[in-house]
């Protein structure tokens, strides 16, 4: 069973563990970088991503978190950890730095404010049967993505799922759904990365 851990710094980290159990992964929070040796997968939870970058240099985990994916970790960002993955952020916040790992550039709260969170059902690539109930919570979109990355979705033409090797982002949370579809995808990826160690 793969062990994948949860970045708990800030965010909706209890809920990535329930349904990451619910897809048959064992979850465990992390923070400490000896702590990222220690995982065959990572998801970077929603919140604020400003935040979470500026714990994660205070704690230490940035540059550890940055050779772990350059290095082929597998990871699932949502929402404010979609913008932690992304190479370029169109507008930072001062001080505001991300992992990276997939070639593309985000808008921060591109669907507007919290007040104008929604949801919608988006068909996302990989994900079999129904569209996914897509929660936008203050959301960041996608502008654009380089030759490496693959779209996996789509909401009225801006992209919201992407996929640049073992890196998975949704600007949405199917952490909140109780629909463990996108996290069984995820799971799916760690487990096919680790095959050939475990062989
Ligand atoms: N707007 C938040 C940010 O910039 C993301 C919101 C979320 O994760 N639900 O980090």
């Amino acid at each position: 069973t793969p062990v994948i851990g949860v970045l708990a710094l800030q965010g909706d980290v209890r809920e990535h563990l329930i349904a990451l159990a619910a897809a048959d992964a064992v979850a465990r929070p992390v923070r400490r970088p000896e702590e990222l040796a220690e995982i065959d997968g990572l998801v970077l939870p929603g919140g604020e991503s400003t935040t979470i970058s500026k714990l994660a240099v205070l704690f230490g985990v940035m540059d550890p978190l940055r050779a772990r994916v350059r290095d082929g970790l597998p990871v699932y960002g949502t929402c404010a950890g979609m913008i932690m993955l992304a190479d370029k952020i169109l507008d930072p916040r001062s001080g505001q730095e991300t992992i990276g790992g997939i070639d593309m550039i985000v808008r921060r709260n591109a669907f507007g404010r919290q007040n104008e969170s929604f949801e919608a059902a988006v068909h996302v690539e990989g994900v079999p049967g129904e569209p996914v109930e897509g929660v936008f919570i203050r959301a960041p979109w996608v502008e654009s993505v380089g030759a490496g990355a693959e779209v996996l979705a789509e909401h009225e033409g801006h992209i919201v799922a992407v996929r640049q090797g073992n890196a998975l982002a949704t600007s949405f949370h199917p952490e909140l759904t109780g629909d463990h579809r996108v996290h069984a995808l995820f799971v799916d990826m760690v487990r096919a990365n680790r095959t050939p160690e475990s062989l």
